[in-house]
């Protein structure tokens, strides 16, 4: 069998996908799922897509978009998939996997083609590492955005298909606008970070304050946005969170466990507060400050 399937619902991921899918194989074939403009620009980009429309083909649905996918597959005899490892891209990689007994793998940061096999990189060990993993027999990966460039401008085509999708009896009550926090941690030149070490969620006030000071934005580890929900997950450094790299990081009461420092790591110098003398984060930091960090925080706010 040859060629190769992507698909991604979000436009940016699924031009990504055609750059990885043209590392594996010249022919690409794509499907846009009840969106028109996806398919325009996935025609745009060069491959053959195929546009299904269907009212069963209900959004946040990845049993029926597998079912559908599944239907391109077996038209065009291709046993080889590449999907995007968002929440939902991920969810549907399993989805697939299982509907067309073919192995999976998420979380694909790249791919590489030795022969026969398609070999994918995915980090190991919380990040500690990276493996490298292929699949025999039918393949469904699923790559992390941003992975590879966009695919430009080709000359595609668009087929409609006929596919055929069993009701689920999902309905879709309603649409509500994620609350959104626009900052861009990535990009900051200086982030104070805060982790577990902080006492209460009334302190971020003055973390904010300090961050404001020093001209940087605030960051944290998961637990404090996941766990405790006081910052957005759009602040979250490390394997689930952002990977950031600026010139300091400020970190305060933050133990410094490998998926946390695997998005620190290439800051050009890092500043940790902590209490524990041998917290991990000392090993990596450039300045240790042994101390209570709210003390740290009334002080430097003080002083800046
Ligand atoms: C698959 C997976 C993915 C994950 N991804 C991420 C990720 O992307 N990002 C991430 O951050 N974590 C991630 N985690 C969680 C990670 O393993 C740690 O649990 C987390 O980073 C710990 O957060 P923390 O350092 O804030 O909390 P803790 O480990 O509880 O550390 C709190 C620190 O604060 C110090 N402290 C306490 N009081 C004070 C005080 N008054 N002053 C100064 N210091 C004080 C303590 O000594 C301690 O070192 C992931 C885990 C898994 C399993």
């Amino acid at each position: 069998m040859a060629g190769v399937l992507v698909y991604s619902a979000n436009q940016g991921l699924a031009l990504e996908l055609i750059t990885a899918a043209r590392k594996i194989e010249d022919f690409v074939v794509a499907v846009s799922l009840n969106d028109d403009s996806l398919a325009q620009a996935l025609a745009a980009a060069g491959v053959r897509t195929f546009k299904i429309s269907n009212p069963n083909l209900v959004v946040g649905d990845t049993g029926a978009a597998a079912a559908a996918i599944k239907q391109v597959l077996d038209k065009e005899n291709i046993d080889t998939v590449l999907l995007s490892s968002d929440r939902r891209g991920k969810e549907l990689a399993g989805r697939l996997a299982q509907a067309i007994g073919a192995g999976c793998l998420t979380d694909v940061t790249a791919i590489q083609v030795d022969g026969s096999k398609i070999e994918c990189q995915r980090n190991a060990l919380g990040g500690a590492t990276i493996a490298v993993q292929y699949i025999e027999g039918p393949k469904v990966m699923a790559l992390r955005p941003r992975s590879y460039e966009a695919a430009g401008a080709g000359n595609g085509s668009i087929e409609e298909l006929a596919a055929e999708i069993k009701d689920t009896g999902i309905k879709v009550i309603d649409f509500k606008p994620k609350a959104a926090d626009r900052v861009n941690i990535e990009a900051a030149e200086i982030l104070v970070a805060v982790g577990q070490g902080l006492s209460d969620e009334e302190k971020l006030a003055d973390v904010q304050a300090l961050a404001s000071k020093l001209g940087g934005e605030v960051a944290c580890s998961k637990p404090v946005a996941t766990d405790k929900k006081w910052l957005s997950e759009e602040r979250v450094i490390g394997l689930s969170g952002k990977k950031c790299k600026p010139q300091l990081a400020l970190l305060l009461g933050i133990s410094g466990q490998v998926q946390f420092t695997v998005g620190i790591r290439d800051a050009r110098v890092i500043a940790a507060v902590n209490t524990d003398e041998n917290a991990a984060i000392n090993y990596m930091a450039d300045y240790i400050i042994q101390a209570d960090l709210h003390d740290v925080i009334e002080e430097l706010n003080e002083k800046l």
